[in-house]
């Protein structure tokens, strides 16, 4: 048990460095269909968050109504929008946040995995790694970030376990570790086995179950079903024991080797061990990096950053929900921060914990935790809030967008309007905005096709403007930057007719093909071309 990650400190601990030890901030990434949302109801029903599983859904339908655009969610049966559930189990203070399952939102994904500690890792056992699994995999990769692998649908046809631990060391290049292993077959899976203990739960009866295992011979198991034989299985069980990693804590905070639950989440078996490894082996909120300097959870000045900006779902009133992510101190309701960027204080009158049937106010909340904060668009993705001192996190990312398209208005006479709208949509993350230095009209880029639905529908419904797409004979955006700034005014000079600005008023070159962004750079030594900016 030396293993569990307990608080760095001894019984001298602060009352911060106490709250910042149980809490625990992950997010799940899956591909479609591999059941996140149903391993998200059971793990809150556990905490008790919930009473009836199937509110998740539920909650999805009834908020898809409140506003004119998220009427694109229900019509296409998506979820647009991240959210962040807080539950307590076992003495542990969990922050789930939830990502959009669809990838043409992914830049929303990428952005929440900044602001978490470890993730889960869902995979379909009879389908193994999928598209979306790798790539979202690779982005908690660039920030090692410590992975827990659930291999879901035990209770169906599934591939070979020593298979799937195969694959997921060979194509993530991440060593596993069986925590827990699955007895029998498809129809004939009984249950899992702690591998550690060898104590078994059995998927009839110990459903929803955490804590005590039970004690049974090999023959007591065998014995549970007729397809199961008493000298395979123990064969198969010495060969896990002696042939998987042994689990090594260092090697899994470092985001090299993940454990491994096997379960199912429809039948609320296997969760409770995997919320069990949760508090035991994932971390507590880690220290963040600003640009002066590394700030550690438990400072006990509060600092925290916004990684998401939400519409509040009041189309008639243009507030919005920041979500921030706390790294420092203790953020009490009513105190007065400074918003670095624009150096002006703002007060916390009304934080908000989110849960999943309701949202409450804050009182209190401490590094790890996920406030979202109120606001009528003075907070942006990426700011900083702290009590006083200069200091910006660094790491929430924009990515170069992969569409690019320029926004057609009818009505001249609401060019001012629509500049006002793409800015504040911009800031809310929507899309992104480029400017161009000719002074033509502004491009909007997407990650997503997706995305510019919904950019059409909001400026329609919030702002009364009908908006078109045209093609644009750019392609490509990346940003410019090189070590001597004085370059990069040389570049925007000269070439005026493909570059932009975009909300930051950082440049961006603007490419009809790869082919140009090559022969572009090999002119213009010095310059670099980067398709990840961090939002400053
Ligand atoms: P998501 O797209 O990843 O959120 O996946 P869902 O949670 O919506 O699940 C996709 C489908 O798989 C649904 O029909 C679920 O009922 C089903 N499903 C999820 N978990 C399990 C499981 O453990 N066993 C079985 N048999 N089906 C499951």
């Amino acid at each position: 048990m030396d293993q569990i990650s307990k608080p760095a400190s001894n019984s001298a601990a602060s009352p911060i460095a106490l709250e910042v030890a149980r809490r625990r901030t992950f997010a799940i990434i899956s591909h479609p269909d591999a059941g996140k949302t149903t391993l998200t109801e059971k793990l809150l029903l556990f905490g008790g968050a919930i009473q009836l599983a199937g509110q998740v859904r539920a909650k999805k339908d009834r908020r898809s109504t409140r506003s004119d655009w998220m009427a694109i969610e229900r019509e296409r049966g998506i979820s647009v929008a991240t959210s962040v559930m807080t539950f307590e189990f076992g003495g542990h203070v969990f922050n789930l946040l939830d990502t959009p399952g669809h990838e043409d939102f992914s830049e929303d994904t990428y952005r929440t995995l900044t602001a978490v500690d470890a993730a889960v890792m869902v995979i379909d056992a009879a389908k193994g790694i999928e598209a979306r699994t790798r790539k979202l995999l690779e982005v908690c990769r660039l920030r090692d970030i410590p992975i827990i692998t659930f291999i879901n649908k035990m209770d169906r046809e599934s591939r070979d376990p020593f298979e799937l631990l195969d694959e997921i060391e060979k194509t993530l290049a991440l060593d596993t570790t069986p925590m827990t292993w699955p007895v029998g077959r498809g129809r004939d899976f009984v249950g899992t086995m702690d591998v550690a203990t060898g104590g078994m739960r059995l998927l009839d009866g110990d459903e929803g179950k955490t804590g005590p295992l039970r004690q049974m011979s090999m023959a007591e198991i065998a014995a549970l079903n007729i397809t199961l034989d008493e000298g395979a299985l123990e064969e198969e069980l010495t060969l896990v024991r002696e042939g998987c990693n042994p689990f090594d804590l260092d090697s899994f905070l470092e985001g090299h080797l993940t454990p491994v639950f096997f379960g199912s989440a429809l039948r609320n078996f296997g969760v409770g061990d995997l919320l069990e490894g949760l508090g035991r082996y994932a971390p507590p909120p880690r220290a963040q990096q600003a640009d002066a300097r590394r700030v550690e959870a438990e400072e006990p000045r509060m600092t925290a950053f916004v990684f998401k900006i939400q519409a509040n779902m009041d189309p008639n009133h243009r507030d919005r929900i920041a979500f921030a992510r706390l790294c420092s101190g203790k953020l009490q309701r009513g105190m007065k921060a400074k918003l670095v960027r624009t150096g002006k204080p703002m007060s916390l009158a009304t934080p908000q914990f989110f849960f999943a049937q309701d949202r409450q106010l804050a009182e209190e909340a401490y590094a790890g935790d996920v406030v979202g904060i109120p606001n009528h668009g003075n907070l942006r993705i990426g700011d900083t809030l702290t009590e006083g001192e200069e200091i910006n996190f660094v790491g929430v990312p924009s990515f170069a967008p992969e569409i690019l398209r320029r926004v057609k208005l009818p009505d001249a006479m609401k060019a001012k309007k629509l500049k006002q709208a793409l800015q504040e949509m911009a800031e809310e993350g929507v899309v992104q905005v480029f400017r161009p230095t000719d002074g033509s009209p502004a491009l909007v880029g997407v990650v997503g096709p997706l995305q510019l639905d919904v950019l059409k529908n909001r400026l329609e419904a919030e702002y009364g403007l009908e908006v078109g797409f045209d093609m644009s004979e750019f392609q490509l955006a990346r940003w410019v930057s090189s070590e001597d700034p004085k370059r990069v005014d040389e570049f925007a000079a000269g070439n005026r007719l493909s570059t932009a600005e975009d909300l930051d008023g950082d440049l961006v070159f603007l490419s009809p093909s790869a082919f140009m962004i090559g022969y572009t750079g090999d002119r213009w030594p010095g310059i670099v071309f980067t398709d990840v900016k961090d939002v400053k």
